[in-house]
């Protein structure tokens, strides 16, 4: 099949799933012209890496001359000024850009229900979320829109969802994929994640888009190695679980029995697997929700109806019009979260939440380099559910904080994590396994997710 084909093959499939809300902009004309440049370019021999592979971008990235609105009504009418570096590096390599995808509000939330332009819903089962933040880039790869997504990952915005929608979605150490031209949540945490079927295929796309970056100084200057070519099995891998993640009472028992069997496997297959514990995993969720609000009021203060995006038509002053825009523009779940972080930094209360997460922040630190001090791999649930049925979740902000129990450890401490499909539950729904490793054993990584993906 031509590359010119393919891209024709997605578009008319992402007509036929219009109702599913996955896409906010497709860029059909666009994408057929690079398609068939890159025909051309395959023809000659000259092709890049990622020659003709089709891929979606979740609405936080810049695409120059593109609309760019991070799912919020405060960006009506923007289009970014430039590209991002993750998303550069890929056209450079001859992929081909399809189209912007839904997802929640400024990537805040789980299921993709906080998004101004309404839910995207799972290929799966459409009364049931995709997950989220980055819902529509995972429920676009479940119903075979593209090749690959690109998505973010501050909390789990890329594995939550890449559970929920049966598909694999890698959040890799932070600083292995420049920032640039991402919009910001929580600059410490925020990193670009990559949605695929399998791993092999997220590993050819980490090592096109990873490495040093002039205008990201967060961006690891580590040499990227060839991911792709090195995924082959650990003899023999030292495996952790930790006993709270099994144990927890919100555990749906089909995702406790998925994970019990995974290691059982492994250990039949001569891998060491042992228990370890992590008392602090209760305080890791409250860590999280301190430092990210403290890092998203700071960040979301440059929307104020001054330079660019939504103004309000409604105010009489300068000062009304700063608080009508953000009243307006932003959605709830945003309001709360700048309410939030703007309250655990005031100077009353500055020490006893912003300075004091900032410590626990370090002691999970410490309790996760021990683990690893003993062991390659820290093998867990992605989600303590599977995907939840649209709503459920409205009224109780927390009940929906829940939905990023196991995935937040990883962000909290920057290292790379990873989820793949094992199974469904009794209602076919998928059901997602996670890895984690060390920071910059991304090799390693993909290489044990390929091969648990291939234990069948
Ligand atoms: N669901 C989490 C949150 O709402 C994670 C979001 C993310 O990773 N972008 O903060």
């Amino acid at each position: 099949m031509t590359c010119l084909e393919k891209v024709n093959q997605y578009l008319a499939r992402i007509e036929e799933k219009k109702d599913l809300n996955i896409f906010l902009s497709v860029f059909t004309d666009e994408a057929r012209q690079q398609a068939a440049l890159v025909d051309q370019k395959i023809a000659a021999g000259t092709a890049g890496a990622l020659a003709g592979m089709v891929v979606g971008i979740k609405d936080v990235l810049c695409y120059q001359d593109h609309p760019l609105q991070c799912a919020s009504k405060i960006l009506d009418g923007f289009h970014s000024q430039f590209t991002a570096t993750a998303v550069e590096r890929l056209i450079a390599a001859d992929a081909v850009i399809i189209g912007r995808q839904n997802c929640d509000e400024f990537a805040m939330g789980s299921s993709n229900e906080n998004s101004a332009f309404g839910p995207t819903l799972n290929p799966h089962d459409p009364s049931r979320v995709p997950g989220g933040s980055s819902g529509a880039s995972a429920a676009a790869i479940a119903a075979s829109l593209c090749d690959v997504s690109l998505g973010t990952d501050t909390g789990g915005s890329v594995r939550q969802p890449a559970a929920f929608c049966g598909v694999v979605g890698l959040k890799p150490t932070y600083g292995r994929i420049s920032r640039y031209g991402l919009a910001a949540y929580a600059s410490s945490f925020d990193c670009i994640g990559i949605f695929a079927s399998d791993s092999a295929t997220v590993a050819k796309v980490l090592e096109v888009i990873a490495g040093a970056d002039a205008y990201d100084s967060t961006a690891s200057r580590r040499e990227v190695p060839a991911y792709s070519q090195r995924l082959q099995a650990p003899a023999k891998a030292r495996v952790a679980y930790i006993r709270e993640t099994l144990d927890s009472p919100g555990l749906q028992p089909e995702i406790k029995a998925a994970m019990e069997q995974k290691l059982d496997q492994l250990r039949q297959q001569g891998h060491e697997v042992s228990e370890v514990t992590l008392p602090l995993l209760d305080y890791i969720l409250p860590t999280y929700y301190i430092l990210t609000t403290a890092e998203a009021s700071s960040n979301l203060s440059r929307y104020d109806g001054v330079r660019y995006g939504y103004r309000s038509p409604n105010a009489q002053s300068l000062e009304e019009m700063y608080k009508l825009t953000r009243a307006e523009g932003f959605g709830k779940e945003v309001q709360r979260r700048i309410m939030l972080g703007a309250f655990v930094l005031s100077a009353n209360y500055y020490d006893a939440y912003y300075t004091k997460a900032q410590r626990v922040r370090r002691l999970i630190k410490e309790a996760t380099d021990a683990i690893f001090a003993q062991h390659d791999f820290i093998v867990l649930p992605t989600t303590p559910t599977t995907a939840f049925a649209l709503g459920a979740h409205n009224e109780d902000p927390i009940q929906m904080y829940l939905a990023d129990l196991y995935t937040v450890q990883a962000n909290v401490v920057g290292i790379p994590a990873i989820s793949i499909p094992v199974g469904t539950d009794q209602d076919q729904l998928p059901i997602g396994l996670q890895i984690m490793a060390q920071s910059f054993q991304e090799e390693q990584l993909l290489a044990f997710a390929t091969y648990l993906e291939n234990l069948s």
